[in-house]
């Protein structure tokens, strides 16, 4: 097995092969299927330095024409979001259908970010003098994305980078590089060689470009611990920053819920893509009335959802992306064994090397268990009971993190005033997982700073520039 051309890198519209290759494992069957560049120091500078002289046209490029082809690029994404979604699932897990809404997602995604202007302040405008306060771009961008939603998350940094007139350089996750090298040659065509370049490689790519000098800002999806080592490295260039990083997302259920109506939705809350999702439920608090109710029937969904190889008809939730995080989840789940927690297990799973693990609901477990205190980011889910507001609400916020947070209630009016004193950077009432191109995502506490999406997405990629002119 060589390096094919189908997964070079593009570095100044050019695509690329590197000496050294990482292997890429399929996470259904644990087993090597593709190989991709392992980039260079060399070759890091070439992006860099590619990015940089692109950059000096790009920035001058009027924004409708860079929307312009940031639209066509979603465009592309859509086209191809078909054909490229088996290959996602052989490097990603998650069932085929599902992997082409990510990336169909991701093309009416950055549609929708194609249509943002950046304002432009007028402070004064008088006889004697005029005060204006616009956006300019900044310069080169390191994004840095993580495995869980591969194509979406590098997009969601990829399109407001590009309208606000920044050139880039991607590095997708070593553990799924595939889809997204093949976007970075699909996309060539689209943009001036040199603004959109990505490169793939292992554990040590991203410690060399946070630490490379040519970047203007790094906008980083990962983990909470390796976003402290990313600000360390680029508080040496005070590079500018956006972290959006983990989260241990606590849901409400009141007592006045639809059972009927909501189990299923928690269900998906918790459990889609097998529950790696920065936003998923990962503690839930249900009032004690209804809390053996919507545990057996969670159980009995569990039961029904079948986990298996993401190709085949029928899989509802694929494996665990890597082995890595497969070992992290098998911890925590033998720490829940250890300290005598009660499991309860869904349908069996394929036992075939590949990274499976039953869907799996902690029943009550205590409060300070490391399954409730830390971040899973697999499926196992501790329920807890509660039975006073003031009480759970203080268990939820007694995290580090502060991603997003759920209630459920048919008091809407109450559910709101709950998410006023829940600590996160988005609450959903009645429904989880719901994010909008148009409305700001982002992190409190050790979840992050700064946000991605909307308006204030954009300008994350933009410095204000102030000019005044005497008349
Ligand atoms: P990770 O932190 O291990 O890796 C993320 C990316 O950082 C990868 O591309 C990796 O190669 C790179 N990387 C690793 N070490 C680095 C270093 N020292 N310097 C620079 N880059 C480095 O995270 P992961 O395991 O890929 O993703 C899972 C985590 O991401 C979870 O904690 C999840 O909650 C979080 N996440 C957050 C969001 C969000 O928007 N807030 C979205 C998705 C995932």
């Amino acid at each position: 097995m060589t390096v094919n051309d189908d997964y070079a890198m593009t570095i100044d519209g050019k695509a690329v092969l590197s000496e050294k290759v990482i292997k890429v494992i399929n996470p259904a069957n644990g087993k090597i299927f593709a190989e991709a560049p392992d980039c260079s120091a060399e070759q890091l500078d070439e992006a860099v330095t590619a990015a940089q002289s692109a950059f000096r046209n790009w920035r001058d490029t009027p924004i409708k024409e860079r929307q312009a082809m940031v639209r066509k690029a979603g465009d592309l994404l859509i086209e191809h979001a078909a054909e490229l979604s088996r290959l996602f699932t052989r490097e990603q897990g998650r069932p085929v259908d599902a992997a082409a809404m990510e990336i169909q997602g991701a093309g009416t995604w950055m549609h929708a970010v194609a249509e943002m202007t950046p304002p432009v302040h007028v402070s004064a405008d008088t006889e004697t003098e005029f005060v204006e306060t616009r956006y300019v771009p900044l310069g080169v961008i390191c994004a840095i994305a993580p495995w869980n939603f591969p194509v979406n998350l590098a997009m969601w940094k990829v399109a407001p980078a590009l309208v606000a007139g920044n050139t880039m350089v991607l590095k997708p996750s070593p553990f799924t590089p595939l889809c997204t090298l093949k976007i970075g040659q699909l996309l060539n065509g689209i943009f001036p060689p040199g603004v959109f370049n990505v490169i793939s490689g292992g554990d040590d790519l991203g410690p060399m470009m946070t630490s490379h000098p040519g970047f203007a800002k790094i906008s980083f999806t990962g983990s909470t611990a390796t976003g402290k080592r990313v600000m360390q490295s680029a508080s040496k260039g005070l590079k500018r920053l956006t972290l959006e990083l983990g989260g241990n997302d606590a849901a409400i259920v009141m007592p006045d819920v639809d059972l009927d109506e909501v189990a299923a939705k928690i269900f998906f809350g918790a459990f889609f893509n097998t529950s790696q999702i920065c936003v998923a439920t990962k503690r839930l608090y249900v009032h004690e009335i209804i809390y053996e109710d919507l545990r057996d029937r969670l159980a009995a969904i569990a039961e029904a959802t079948r986990v298996g190889d993401g190709t085949e008809q029928g899989t509802a939730l694929g494996p665990i992306q890597n082995q890595r995080q497969y070992e992290r989840v098998l911890d925590l789940m033998k720490d829940a064994r250890d300290t005598e927690l009660t499991m309860i297990q869904g349908s069996a799973v394929p036992k075939n090397g590949g990274y499976f693990i039953p869907i799996t609901i902690v029943d009550n477990p205590p409060e300070d268990s490391r399954v409730v205190q830390e971040e899973a980011f697999g499926p196992i889910l501790p329920m807890l009971k509660f039975s006073d507001i003031d009480d759970v609400i203080e268990r939820a916020n007694n995290s580090d993190y502060g991603l997003a947070g759920a209630i459920w209630s048919k008091d809407t009016d109450k559910a709101m005033e709950i998410a006023r004193r829940i600590e996160t950077g988005t609450v959903w009432i009645n429904q989880n997982l719901m994010l909008r191109p148009d409305t700001a995502f982002g992190g409190h506490k050790q979840s992050g700073f700064g946000v991605e999406n909307g308006m204030d997405g954009l300008l994350e990629y933009m410095a204000p520039q102030a000019v005044y002119l005497a008349r």
